[in-house]
């Protein structure tokens, strides 16, 4: 019997990315998504909650996504899961890249696993597939729940938008391939969180979405 789902969001750096807090409704039993800063924040919203964090899940390795993974780690004690190796220059390189966008305190990260097309992921009683989505980053994955009807997909497809593509290692081509092919293959009735702005839906996306369509 598959767990429900409720997540919280969380606007994290000056980006505004949305941090997910995503748990488990009966066990309790959550993970943080894409920790970027504002650790205390995170911590407050998790006490608030009365959540038990059990691990953290990064969707990729930009830094409003993943300048926090590692100290929120040793805070809380717990693996990290994600991106796909692909994104492990982008993690390697956070302090410099925190540098130049004023964000220090960003420190690089190697994740505990890494993700690949047709990983699973656990959250508590809660059950993910993995799917790897570049063109934004190399190492983009997107995290669905089958039984939930529920996606986490970082910066790949916003409502009404789609990732950017001219920061290292982006293919604007890559992206919609990804986006057309995997992601909205998934269903039209899949919610979605996207790492920046409000959620919606893929069907919404799929008809609505300016640079989805033909
Ligand atoms: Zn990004
Ligand atoms: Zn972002």
């Amino acid at each position: 019997m598959p767990g429900t789902p409720r997540a919280g969001i969380i606007p994290v750096t000056p980006f505004q990315q949305n941090c997910t807090l995503i748990w488990d409704e009966a066990s309790k039993v959550g993970a943080v998504v894409d920790p970027g800063g504002d650790l205390d924040r995170i911590e407050a919203a998790i006490r608030e909650q009365g959540i038990t964090i059990e691990k953290i899940l990064l969707t990729h390795g930009h830094i409003d996504h993943a300048g926090g993974a590692a100290e929120l780690r040793e805070r809380l004690a717990v693996p990290i899961e994600g991106p796909h190796q692909a994104d492990r220059f982008l993690l390697d390189s956070l302090p410099e890249t925190g540098a130049g966008y004023g964000l220090p305190g960003a420190r690089a990260v190697t994740p505990d696993r890494w993700l690949d097309e047709g990983d699973a992921v656990t959250v508590g009683e809660l059950a993910f597939d993995i799917l790897h989505a570049p063109g934004h980053s190399p190492g983009s994955v997107v995290f669905i729940s089958r039984d939930a009807r529920f996606a986490l997909v970082g910066d790949v497809v916003f409502k009404g938008s789609v990732g950017r593509t001219d920061l290292p290692g982006g293919n604007h081509d890559q992206l919609i391939r990804a986006i057309k092919e995997k992601v909205l293959p998934l269903g039209d009735d899949i919610a979605f969180i996207p790492g920046h702005g409000p959620t919606s839906t893929l069907g919404e996306e799929r008809l609505t979405n300016p640079f989805l369509q033909d």
